[in-house]
């Protein structure tokens, strides 16, 4: 274990946490599962963007050495509010975001912030070679193998939080280093379909914020649950799978499991496949990652098969919901294509949540940015945001 880990009253050191995104979704369950276990485990510093009541009370709660705001502003109301509270320092921007997931005295990092947002710092915790538990799906995205040759050079385990991953990382061989591909044939993404399953292009083009955000078996933050029902979060969780796991998308299905009991399934090439099942709450792949190769409480129900009594299995709708085959394209083109891909689909996602882009206008921004800009190799830092920072203009141009 790194760093100055303090030492519990049993004699067993604490594993200082640093929570990157810890107002959000991510970041409660998170939260939730560091309480149960406070015996191994103690909150180091806590970021968010603006919302700084939660933050406050948050850091009521869990007394962390650092607070950070990503927005200056937000940082200062902190200030003032915490003013009784001498332990926990206050932080801004984007360096008060790297300072505390590089920080010597952290040992593991949960990269909870939403979207490219989460880069920098992700990339920061990576360099300096923690236990990262990977939620930020999009950093992964943008920058691949980049990102995995970063973790590996530095020495850092990278554990996938995102519940298809992290089951997969649960059902593959494993080796000292993780996983290895030893006799996997196939990778079997599951995906619940979202709230829309079933429907046609034509039904989809009036649906609101409201509706898409309702999602039917998880409660997440509202882009991750716009990006479910486009199908963009498998889109994106194919290429996190592919990057994480080495694999070429052409060796990995996705299977509509409406249930979301099965997170994921490994196919192996003797006609075994293993699955991992739980109820979907995400304290079970957040527990997982943060003691694995050990296991501790989650404060997750147990599954009662006998419930569950059935479980359905479909192929994805790719016509009406195109949005998971640009991301196979996407991958498959290589280089910068997949930070362009996240990037128009983060500009058309906000626009959809803020009214002002129809639901459907998200796949054609995407499909539209993908056909404009060139790709590059996505080899350097500077690569990967030139090509993200080209992509949001386009897109912001596509949907003015
Ligand atoms: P939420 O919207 O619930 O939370 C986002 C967090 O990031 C908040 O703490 C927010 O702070 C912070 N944040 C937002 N923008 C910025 C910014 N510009 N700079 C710094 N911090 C920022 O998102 P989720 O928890 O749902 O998702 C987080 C990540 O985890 C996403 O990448 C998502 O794809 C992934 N994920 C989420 C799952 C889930 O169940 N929720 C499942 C699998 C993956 P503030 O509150 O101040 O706005
Ligand atoms: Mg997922």
């Amino acid at each position: 274990m790194s760093g100055a880990a303090s030492v519990a009253a049993s004699g067993r050191s604490l594993q200082a946490v640093t929570v990157l995104g810890a107002t959000g979704s991510i970041g409660s369950s998170t939260l939730d599962v560091l309480a149960r276990n406070s015996a191994r485990y103690e909150v180091f510093a806590l970021t968010a963007n603006t919302r700084v009541e939660a933050m406050e009370s948050l850091c009521r709660q869990h007394r962390p050495r650092f607070a950070v705001m990503q927005d200056e502003a937000a940082a200062e109301q902190l200030r003032a509010r915490l003013a009784d509270l001498p332990q926990t320092q206050v932080m801004q921007g984007v360096e008060g975001l790297c300072r505390v997931a590089g920080d010597a005295a952290a040992d593991v990092v949960v990269a909870g912030i939403v979207g490219a947002a989460g880069l920098l710092p992700t990339l920061a915790a990576v360099d300096a070679g923690k236990r990262v538990l990977l939620a930020n799906k999009e950093a992964l995205v943008m920058t691949g193998d980049l990102l995995t040759s970063r973790a590996k050079a530095a020495g850092a385990r990278l554990l996938p939080v995102d519940s298809e991953h992290n089951a997969l990382f649960q059902c593959m061989p494993q080796t000292a280093e993780g996983t290895s591909l030893d006799g996997v044939s196939r990778l079997l993404l599951t995906a619940s379909g979202g709230p829309f399953r079933g429907r046609t292009a034509a039904q989809l083009a009036d649906v609101t914020p409201a509706q898409a955000v309702a999602h039917p078996n998880w409660s997440m933050g509202r882009k991750i649950s716009v990006d479910s029902a486009t199908l963009m979060n498998k889109g994106l969780e194919l290429i996190e799978a592919c990057f994480l796991f080495a694999v070429p998308a052409s060796r990995i299905d996705v299977v509509v499991h409406p249930q979301s009991i099965i997170h994921s399934l490994v196919s192996y090439r003797d006609g075994s496949v293993l699955a991992q099942l739980g109820n979907p709450d995400m304290r079970t792949p957040i527990a997982h990652a943060l003691a694995w190769p050990e296991r501790i409480d989650a404060g997750v129900a147990p599954l009662d098969l006998f419930e569950v009594a059935q479980l359905n299995f479909e192929r994805p709708d790719t016509v009406n919901f195109p949005c998971l085959r640009l991301a196979r394209e996407a991958v498959d083109a290589g280089g910068t294509a997949t930070a362009v891909l996240n990037a128009a689909n983060e500009v058309a996602v906000a626009a959809f949540l803020d009214g002002n882009a129809g639901f459907m206008t998200i796949p054609a921004t995407i499909e539209h940015c993908l056909g404009a800009l060139p790709v590059r190799p996505a080899d350097t830092l500077d690569a990967v945001l030139e090509a993200d920072a080209q992509a949001r203009e386009c897109a912001a141009a596509f949907l003015a």
